[in-house]
């Protein structure tokens, strides 16, 4: 299912745990897997800490230290630093879905990695019973 999500910030990670989430509940799909996809070049996706925000933050300055959007770059668009964080964040991701809900660890949340926005944007969630 297509998923529309608006971004409002440059660079920002948001949770989508919830919408994939409710997508596997309402698959009423007990036991497969979820595949979110991202059909972006400056935007990906990833799992990592949901408990504590200042984790991802921290992620987006990690990747700004090492990939400054202000960097030597080729690329004439000027968002080289977006299509490298991108493809090191990937552009999809899988989770396990086992007695109906997504197998994720108690601090893991999803998140749509925004890097060059703000943009309209869209991702896409799959589900495979198995
Ligand atoms: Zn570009």
């Amino acid at each position: 299912m297509r998923h529309k999500i608006k971004t409002v910030k440059p660079q920002q990670f948001i949770d989508i745990t919830d919408k994939v989430a409710n997508e596997v509940k309402n698959s009423n799909v007990r036991s497969g897997i979820a595949v979110v996809y991202v059909p972006h070049t400056t935007a990906g996706v990833t799992i990592n800490e949901s408990a504590d925000p200042d984790v991802v933050r921290d992620i987006i300055s990690a990747l700004d230290k090492t990939y400054p959007v202000h960097g030597e770059y080729l690329h004439i668009e000027g968002n080289s630093h977006a299509h490298i964080k991108a493809s090191l964040m990937g552009s999809s991701c899988t989770v396990v879905i086992q007695d109906g809900r997504l197998l994720l660890g108690t601090w893991q949340g999803i998140y749509f990695c925004e890097f060059d926005g703000p943009r309209n944007r869209e991702f896409y969630v799959k589900i495979i019973e198995g």
